[in-house]
This record gives structure tokens, sequence and C-alpha cells, in this order.
């Protein structure tokens, strides 16, 4: 499904299907022809015939005449020769075409009509004459007229000779002639077929006489200029003598309704189909294309993202791969703040850059905020460092200010894992710093394979880290918008190993989370503080509530509720003095958890809701959990400075206190918005503008000098 292009099969199938289309259209093509050309055959034979019959009668016509010149003779013998003059003048006034007429007894010419040419042939010799003699003994031998010419005559012109043997007891004894003037006589049959000529063109031609004057064609008889073809040929027996008459179309054999009946079909059988076929072709081509991308960003879809990164591992086996997840953080408040048009923009510029950097244009939008894309292997330790150069780049040069980015980095990946579990991994860890406001880039630890051995380590580092009192507790410190005094801390958890590198908690809370050790953790940071505060109590400190971090994943043991309680009551501390933060997440709001917070509250406790704005259900959990305190989260307060946000914020803000609720601002870096949030009505303030978390004795000075200023 990955490729548009046509396979070796695919193409073989269409080349023998267009050598099918072509012999179908040159069937179809021959077959129409063949009836055609019969067609014309017949009708062209059909025109031959009755041209034969035309030309036929009008010969009888002359041929009668030297009939009756032959009665006439034999009835009257020298009243006729006497009158032979008188008796020819009426038949030629009614004849036009005979040329001339003669008598002939023994074959000498007696008698000739008329006067002019007489004198000339008067006692010519027929069968001495080395030209005529031949069809003279040919007609005495078999008794029957002859028909010869077209000849030059003696006297001048080209004439038509119709011989008539005469005989008297079986005895010949003369020859009656008739002469056709052939010009007048081809006149006068031309102009009674071209009555009923119908788009053909003929020639009449004789089979074996070569004293016959013909034209260059070798005609006696056309109605053409050029040859015609003896395609439909049709033989006219006259006395002694064969005829053939050729007849052809105009137009030739081929005809013209043929090319339109082979462009039609052209058309049809082959240019049709084919075209047919290449736009399903294109519109395949397309479809899959839009199957294989994202609409927005033009990225590949998750699936054709994995199948490629497949093909390249399969066909790469020495090479090695980086895999890079990213992930928008806030992407859902982002959109409503600045609206799909900018945000777009912030995706398609996203798009563009990783498909960039990755040399295979390998990269994908899995979801509506994150992107993969995949990067040859070099070293280690140098391409996660050149990722974190890239991220600060990305961060800075997107089309929206104060975005935060997340990456994670998968480097030198497992190439025998599918390639949806190799995606997996940069995820995780690109999830894991969502907001740590303090890191953009996060590492998959890959060379952990199984699960169980990867839990095993890490619990046995966690539970190395807890006996070795590693994790320690750090005090944010909260203060009054209006006084700006200090009213609380947060307690924030730091791993502080032997060697004195501190890990952020945002690299390994969502590690503990997936393993179910974070309860464990949660407790220990809720001990600890506990006890602190039981000794600052001890001392005549006066309290000020520190808030703890509680784990979605702890919320959903048993046992919270009276561990906690437990600790207390061997303490002999008020519950007031530990609110709780708890995460607004949808997983937040489930019966078991709404039940846990409502015995929480019950038992005194203060709950805050953690990042309040960070994820759609904010306002669902707002309305369903009994929280006391909101935490609007840094990104919200990044939001200060455009308008559509501030406006957000105002609501936000004026919603919290409609529900009699106080307010924290996370994440205050500046005064102004110190300021925008105080004028807003926000109850309290936490931040780098005031102070940064810090470890124990650091905030128990800060408490006393805050207590002296009093
Ligand atoms: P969080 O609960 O939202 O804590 C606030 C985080 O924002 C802290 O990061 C804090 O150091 C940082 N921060 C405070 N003010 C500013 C500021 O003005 N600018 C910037 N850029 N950052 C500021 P930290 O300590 O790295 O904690 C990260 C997250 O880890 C916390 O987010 C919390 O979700 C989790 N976490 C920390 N300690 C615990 C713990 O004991 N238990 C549990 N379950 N989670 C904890
Ligand atoms: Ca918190
Ligand atoms: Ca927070």
């Amino acid at each position: 499904i990955y490729s548009h292009k046509l396979s070796k099969t695919q193409k073989f199938l269409l080349s023998l299907l267009l050598l099918i289309l072509i012999f179908l259209r040159l069937m179809v093509v021959k077959i129409y022809r063949d009836i055609n050309t019969d067609r014309m055959i017949a009708s062209a034979k059909n025109y031959g015939e009755s041209l034969a019959t035309t030309i036929n009668l009008s010969l009888n016509n002359y041929i009668n005449t030297s009939f009756v010149l032959k009665e006439l003779y034999l009835e009257y013998h020298t009243d006729f020769i006497k009158d032979f003059d008188k008796i020819c003048s009426r038949i030629m006034k009614q004849n036009p075409e005979i040329g001339s007429l003669y008598l002939a007894p023994d074959a000498i010419v007696e008698c000739a009509y008329p006067e002019y040419i007489a004198a000339s042939t008067l006692g010519f010799e027929m069968l001495k004459d080395p030209e005529q003699s031949g069809k003279c003994l040919q007609a005495i031998e078999t008794k029957q007229i002859t028909v010869a010419g077209p000849h030059n005559l003696v006297e001048g012109g080209t004439g038509f000779i119709i011989r008539n043997p005469i005989f008297e007891d079986n005895r010949f004894s003369a020859f009656s002639i008739i002469i056709l003037d052939w010009d007048k006589f081809a006149d006068k049959l031309l102009e009674n077929i071209t009555e009923k000529q119908i788009g053909y063109k003929f020639a009449v031609w004789k089979e074996n006489d070569n004293h016959a004057i013909t034209d260059s064609n070798g005609y006696i008889f056309t109605n053409a200029k050029t040859t015609v073809s003896d395609k439909v040929s049709i033989k006219l027996n006259v006395p002694n003598d064969v005829w053939i008459i050729s007849v052809e179309p105009e137009e030739g054999w081929q005809d013209p309704s043929t090319i339109l009946f082979e462009l039609i079909m052209t058309f049809f059988i082959v240019i049709i189909p084919v075209i047919s076929v290449y736009i399903r072709q294109k519109n395949n081509a397309k479809n899959i294309y839009v199957a294989q991308h994202d609409k927005l960003t033009q990225l590949l879809s998750r699936d054709a993202f994995l199948i490629r990164f497949e093909k390249l591992i399969r066909e790469n086996p020495q090479q090695r791969f980086n895999v890079i997840a990213v992930d928008i953080e806030n992407f859902k408040v982002t959109n409503s703040i600045y609206g799909t048009k900018k945000c777009d923009e912030l995706l398609i510029y996203l798009a563009n850059s990783f498909k960039q950097k990755s040399p295979y244009s390998l990269c994908t939008r899995f979801g509506s905020d994150h992107f993969i894309y995949v990067m040859p292997f070099k070293d280690l330790q140098a391409d996660y460092r050149e990722l974190e150069i890239y991220s600060t780049y990305i961060m800075k040069n997107n089309p929206i200010d104060n975005l935060s980015i997340k990456f994670g980095f998968y480097g030198d990946v497992d190439k025998s894992m599918p390639a949806t579990l190799i995606c997996d991994k940069p995820l995780l860890a690109a999830k894991s710093i969502l907001h740590n406001y303090n890191k953009n880039v996060a590492n998959y630890d890959g060379p952990l394979s199984s699960k169980n051995e990867k839990a095993q380590i890490l619990e046995s580092s966690f539970l190395k880290a807890i006996k070795n009192e590693e994790f320690k507790v750090w005090f944010q410190p909260k203060f009054d918008a209006i006084s700006e005094k200090l009213v609380g801390a947060e307690a924030l958890v730091r791993w502080i190993k032997d060697d004195g590198t501190m890990i952020s908690p945002a690299e390994f809370i969502h590690v503990f989370e997936e393993d179910g050790l974070i309860y464990k953790l949660d407790y220990y940071i809720f001990e600890k503080v506990c006890k602190l505060l039981k000794k600052w109590k001890s001392e005549g400190i006066e309290l000020l509530p520190v808030s703890i971090n509680i784990s979605r994943t702890t919320l959903q043991r048993k046992n919270v509720l009276q561990d906690y309680k437990h600790l207390l009551n061997e303490l002999d501390l008020s519950s007031e003095y530990v609110p709780l933060e708890i995460t607004e997440s949808s997983a937040v709001v489930n019966n078991e958890i709404q039940q846990l917070t409502e015995e929480l509250k019950s038992s005194g406790f203060k709950i805050h809701m953690d990042d309040f704005g960070t994820g759609l259900s904010s306002l669902e959990s707002l309305n369903l959990l009994p929280f006391d305190v909101i935490k609007l989260d840094k990104s919200l307060v990044d939001f200060i400075g455009t308008p559509v946000g501030e406006e957000l914020l105002k609501h936000s803000i004026e919603l919290i206190k409609f529900m009699n609720l106080k307010t924290i601002a996370e994440g205050v870096e500046s005064k102004e918005q110190l300021v925008f949030l105080r004028n807003l009505g926000c109850n309290q303030i936490q931040g780098y503008y005031f102070s940064a978390p810090m470890p124990a004795n650091e905030f128990e000075n800060f408490m006393f000098s805050s207590s002296e200023n009093n």
C-alpha cells in the first residue's frame, strides 16, 4: 500500500491490455472493412451490369440496322443498290451516330453512303486488306456479325465497324457494313449513362483486340481521367468479341466512412480505455497519496511512516538510526488561545523542519501534536547534544512565542523491534518532561532491553536511593499576591546522587509512576515534610502550610488515606499544614479517586488542583472534585502579554472565584506577570520572580528572615 508506482506485473498486464485493445481494434475494423467492401463490390457490380445493359442496348440498335440493310439486299438486290443512297440517308437522319454505310457484294465495296466518302472506298477489296481481312473472314466463317473498332478509318476519323455477312443458299454473298462515328457514339452513350451515374467511374476495354484505338490507359471508352481498378469487371459479349467493363467508386475502394469508423473505433476501443486506465491510475495514486499523508502537513501518515521505516531498516542492515519524537506541550490550550490558523502554521513549520532534518524525509505526525522523525546514528553523546541545540533553535524560531516543545531521543535504536515499539520509546521520553520547564530533550534509556530487567534495575536503584537518602525535599515558597508576604511552600523532590549530580523529577517521576514505585516516593516526601514541620513546631516556629505532590498513581492505591492519617496522628500534626496537590487530568475523575478525595477532604486535608489549564478536563474535574485551591499552570501565566491569553486568564480566575476557591499562580517570573495576576484577584504567587525551590536548611533561614521582617 505504500507505493503508487506501478509494479512489474501491473506494467506487464497494462501492456498486455494495450496489445489486446489494439488487436481488438484491428479486428473490428477489418470486419467492418470486409463487410463494407463486399457491399461496395456488390453495388459496383450492379452498376456495372446496368452499364453493360445500356451499352448493349445501344449497340443492338445499330446491329439491328445492319440487319435491315441485309434484309433489304436479300429482297431487292439491284433495286436496293439503286435506292441505297435514299434508304441510307433516311437511316442516318434518324441515327446521327452512324458515320457511313456500305454494301459490299463478294467483300468488294459497291455502295457507300454518304457520297463524299464513296469515291475513296468504292471498289475496296476487304478480304485483301490486311487489317480488315481477319474480321471479315471470321464473320464469313462463323456466319455471324463482327463488331470491330474503334479503328482509324480509311476515309478519316475513328469508327466502329459492324460487319454483317449476308448468305444466300448457304453461300456468302455480301457484307452489310455500318460504321459508327465513335466520338458521336461515345458522346451519346455517356449522355445516357451520366443521367443515372451515381458516384462511379468506369472503363471499357477489350480483352484481345490489339488493333482497337485506345486511350493511354488502354480503354476504348471511359468516364474517368485516371485508371480504373479491375476489382469489379463485367464481361459484355458483343458479336464475335468480348468487352470488359471495369467499375470503381469515384472515391476509390477506400470508403471514407471506413476511415471515420476506424477513428471512432480507435477512440472507443483504444484511446478511451487507455485514458480511463490512466485516469484511474492517477486517481489511485492520488488516493494512495492522500491516504498516506497528513492533510495539513503533507507528512507521511503513521502507517505509511511505519512501513517505510521498516523498509529502510530492512534494506540497510549496516545503517544505525536515531528516532526522535516531538511533543507540543499544552497544544489544545495553545490552539484555543492562538487560534487554529496560527497553530496550523506552527504544525506546518515543525513538519517542514523535521522533514528537512531527516535525510530520509522520514517524518510523521502522530496524533494532533506529536511528530516522529528518523535520523542516521553517528555517536550517542554527540547526536544527543546536537538535538539539544536543535531543540532550542526550534523553540526560538517557531511561529508561537513561549511555546514549550519537548523532544524525546532514542539513539541507536534496537532494529530487531517492530517500528511501532521503537517509536513508543522516544514518545515516552518526550512525555516524561512535559511541564518540566528546565528541560526540552529527554533521552530514552536504551540499553535496558527487557522490561523486567529494567524494572528491577530501577527498583534497586530507587530503593538504594531511599536507603542512602538521595531523595531530598526542596521548598519553593509561596507569597501573598498583595502583601507579598511568605504564606507557604511547595515541597519538591530532588534526587541528588553521591557524586552531587542532581536529577530532575521530570526525568524519574514518570518512570516510577509506570513502575508503581511512586507511592513510596510520595509517602517518603510526605513523611520528610511532616517530620520537618514537627521539628519546626517543636522549635516554636509558626507553621506555614507546605503542599505536597501526590501522583495520580498514588491516589489509586488503597490505604493511602490510612497511611497518611496514621503518620499525622503519630506526629500529632494537623492535616491543614499539608495540603495535597493533585494534578488535574482526565484520569483523576473516576469514582474511586472522587471518593478518596472526598475522604481526604473530610479528614481535614486541603486539596489543591495542580497544573490547571494544561488539559481539557480542567473544567470537568473542577466541577467533580472537592478542591480548595487551584494552581494556574505556568503555561497559562506565560500567556500574559497576548490579548486572548489574558482574556482566558481573566475568565479562569473569575470562574475560580465564583466557585469560592483560592488561586495560586505557578511559574511567575516577572513583575509584569505578578501585577497582572494581582489585579485579577489571584491570591498567591509561586515562581522564580520571588524564589526558586531551595533545600530545607535554606528554607528555614528564609522563614526566619521573613518572620523577622514582619
Ligand atoms: P509541579 O508540581 O508543577 O512543580 C512546579 C515545577 O515548576 C517545579 O519543577 C518547579 O521547580 C518549577 N518552577 C517553579 N517556579 C518556576 C518558574 O518561575 N519558572 C520555571 N521555569 N519553573 C518553575 P520541578 O521541581 O522540576 O518538578 C517537576 C514536576 O515533578 C512537578 O511539577 C511535579 O509534577 C513533579 N514532582 C516534583 N516533586 C514531586 C513529588 O514529591 N511527588 C510527585 N508525585 N511529583 C513530584
Ligand atoms: Ca505541584
Ligand atoms: Ca504545577
